[in-house]
C-alpha cells in the first residue's frame, strides 16, 4: 500500500489509496496492489495483438467470503470489477481498462483460491477452488482414478474457474463436450456480493432455471466462479491416437466423413490444412512425406481392449488415399504425437513472427465450404491464410499468418480476420466456438438476432443492474 501526498496527488493518486486501504483491510494489505505493479495482471494471451490495459488496483482474495466482500466494496464504491483467471484468454476478457470503465478497474485474481479440493471417487465427483490449474486438476483426479474430459491446450497456466467462465473446450470436447458438460455444481459471488451455491453434489438437477448454465461461459459478467463442483468419469486404461497425411484436401475431407460414418464416437477428431501442416513440419513425428498437404487425426480412449478396437476401425476409416498412417502403440510414442499437437499453434506463430487466429465454428458438414472460402479470402486480402482445429466440432482455428512487425501487414491481417467471422456466419455457424467473445469479438455481436441480444442483455440488467461485473465484454455495447 502506498502514502499519498496529499498536496501532489492527483484524484486517481487518491482513489488508488482509498482502494489500498479499503481492499487491504478485507485480504490483508499484502494482497493488495494499488496501483498494479504486476504487469501481467493487466494482460492475457490477448497480448499478441497488442492488447494491455491499466486498472486502478488489483485484489487476491484468500477465500470465497473474502471474494464477496471485496465484490460487495466494488458494488457500493461503482467501481468495475474484471475478474481474471489464469489470464491465458484469448478474447481479451480479463484485460482491464480496456472497457467502459477506462482506467478504474478492480482486477479481482483468483490466483489465491487453492487448495487440495475435495475427490470422492465412488460418487465420480470432485470440488475444486476457482484457482486450481487445470493442468494440476486433471493430475489430482488421475491420481484418484477419475478423468476430467475437457482438455485445452493452455491447461498448464489456466484455471479451472476460468475454464468454467469460458466454457473451455479442447480437442476432447467432440465426444466429452465442453466444461459445461462436466459441471454439476458452482460456489460464486453475484454481482451484489451475495454469495451462493448454483446446483450441487447430485448429479443431475432440475429444480431451478439452469443458473449453472448461465455461469458457464458467462466472461465474467454475472459474477464471480470461487468454487466448481465437477462430474467426473473413471480414468481411461488407454488413449490411442490414429493420425494420417493427405495429398490435398478432399482426401483428407473424405477421411472425416469415413471416420464419422465408422460407427465410432472419437474422443478428438482433428484437422490441419496445408499451411498449419508445414509450418508444423519440423516436429512432425517421423518426418512429414512429401507432398503432405492436409492431416487428421483421431482418438480412441477407453479400456485398453475397447481403444484398441475403436483406434482399429478409426485408422481403417481415414487410411483411404492417406499418404501415410501413424498408429502410435508406446506411450512415448502417443505422447510425440500430442506434443505435436499441441504444438501446432506455436509453429504457426513461428513461420511469420505472428498471427491472428479465430476460434470460428460451423456446422460440420460446412467443414469444407468454409476452407474454402477462407482460402479465397485469403487470395482476394493478399495474407496467408491456414486453418486447423477440431473438424468434429466445426471449429476452425482460421489464421491469417503475419509478420507482427509490419503495420500495414498487421491492418490487412486484421481486416481479414474478420472476414473469417463473416464467413463462419454466413455458413450457419457462429462467431465463437471456444475462446468467447471478451473485448476481441464485442463488437462483432451486433450481428446476432436483436431479440436473442435483448433477452441477454436482460439477463444481465436482472444479475448486475449496475452492470459493474465485467462491463463491455461479451455483450455488444447498448
Ligand atoms: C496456448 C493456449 C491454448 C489454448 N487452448 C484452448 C483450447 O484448447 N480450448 C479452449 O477453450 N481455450 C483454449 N485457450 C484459451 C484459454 O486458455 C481458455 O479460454 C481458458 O479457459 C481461460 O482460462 P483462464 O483461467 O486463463 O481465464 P482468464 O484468461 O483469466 O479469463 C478468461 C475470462 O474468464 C473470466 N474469468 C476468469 N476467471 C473467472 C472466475 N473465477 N469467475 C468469473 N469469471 C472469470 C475473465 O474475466 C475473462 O473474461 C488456449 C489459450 C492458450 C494461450
Amino acid at each position: 500500500m502506498s502514502d499519498v501526498d496529499t498536496t501532489t496527488a492527483t484524484p486517481d493518486d487518491r482513489a488508488a489509496a482509498a482502494a489500498a486501504r479499503d481492499l487491504g483491510r478485507i485480504v490483508g494489505e499484502a494482497h493488495v496492489q494499488a496501483p498494479v505493479t504486476q504487469s501481467e495482471l493487466l494482460q492475457d494471451a490477448t497480448e499478441t495483438r497488442g492488447l494491455r490495459g491499466s486498472a486502478l488496483a488489483a485484489v487476491h482474495p484468500g477465500s470465497a467470503e473474502e471474494t464477496a466482500a471485496v465484490v460487495r466494496w466494488a458494488a457500493e464504491q461503482g467501481v468495475p470489477v474484471v475478474p481474471r483467471g489464469g489470464g491465458t484468454g484469448y478474447s481479451g476478457g480479463a484485460v482491464p481498462g480496456m472497457g467502459p470503465e477506462g482506467a478504474n478497474a478492480l482486477v479481482l485474481a483468483t490466483d489465491r483460491l487453492t487448495g487440495p479440493g475435495e475427490i470422492v471417487p465412488e460418487a465420480w465427483r470432485g470440488t475444486f477452488p476457482a484457482g486450481v490449474t487445470t493442468h494440476d486438476l486433471q493430475r489430482r483426479c488421475l491420481e484418484a482414478g477419475l478423468f476430467f474430459g475437457p482438455n485445452p491446450g493452455s491447461a498448464e497456466a489456466c484455471f479451472i474457474g476460468g475454464n468454467v467462465a469460458t466454457n473451455a473446450g479442447g480437442p476432447r470436447s467432440f465426444r466429452h463436450g465442453s466444461v459445461r458438460a462436466w459441471v454439476s455444481g458452482l460456489e460464486a459471488v453475484l454481482a451484489d456480493g451475495q454469495l451462493v451455491r448454483l446446483g450441487g453434489n447430485a448429479r443431475k438437477s432440475v429444480e431451478t432455471l439452469d443458473l449453472v448454465g448461465l455461469l458457464c461461459g458467462s466472461e465474467g459478467t454475472l459474477g464471480v466462479i470461487t468454487e466448481v463442483t465437477l462430474r467426473l468419469q473413471p480414468a481411461p486404461e488407454a488413449a490411442l491416437p490414429v493420425l494420417a497425411v493427405y495429398a490435398d484436401r478432399e482426401a483428407g475431407l473424405n477421411a472425416l466423413a469415413y471416420a464419422m460414418a465408422s460407427g465410432v464416437v472419437p474422443t478428438a477428431l482433428e484437422f490441419l490444412d496445408g499451411g498449419a501442416l508445414r509450418a508444423a513440419a519440423a516436429t512432425f513425428p517421423g518426418g512429414l512425406p512429401d507432398g503432405a498437404a492436409f492431416a487428421v487425426m483421431a482418438e480412441a480412449l477407453g479400456t485398453e481392449e475397447i481403444a484398441r478396437i475403436e483406434a482399429d476401425a478409426l485408422a481403417e476409416a481415414i487410411s483411404e488415399d492417406a499418404l501415410r498412417v501413424l498408429r502410435p502403440t508406446t506411450r512415448s510414442e502417443v505422447d510425440e504425437i500430442w506434443r505435436w499437437r499441441d504444438g501446432v499453434s506455436l509453429s504457426v506463430v513461428a513461420a511469420r513472427g505472428g498471427k491472428l487466429s479465430e476460434d470460428v465454428v460451423v456446422p460440420a458438414d460446412r467443414l469444407g465450404d468454409a476452407l474454402s472460402a477462407i482460402d479465397r479470402l485469403g487470395e482476394e486480402r493478399g495474407v496467408e491464410v491456414t486453418s486447423w482445429g477440431h473438424a468434429g466440432d466445426g471449429i476452425l482455428h482460421a489464421t491469417v499468418m503475419v509478420d507482427r512487425d509490419d503495420p500495414e501487414a498487421l491492418r490487412a491481417a486484421t481486416d481479414a480476420a474478420h472476414g473469417m467471422l463473416d464467413i463462419a456466419f454466413d455458413l450457419g455457424g457462429a462467431l465463437s466456438g471456444e475462446h468467447g467473445i471478451g473485448l476481441v469479438k464485442r463488437d462483432a455481436t451486433t450481428r446476432l438476432d436483436p431479440g436473442v441480444l435483448a433477452a441477454q442483455q436482460a439477463v444481465k440488467d436482472a444479475l448486475d443492474p449496475k452492470g459493474i461485473m465485467n462491463p463491455g465484454r461479451k455483450l455488444p455495447p447498448r
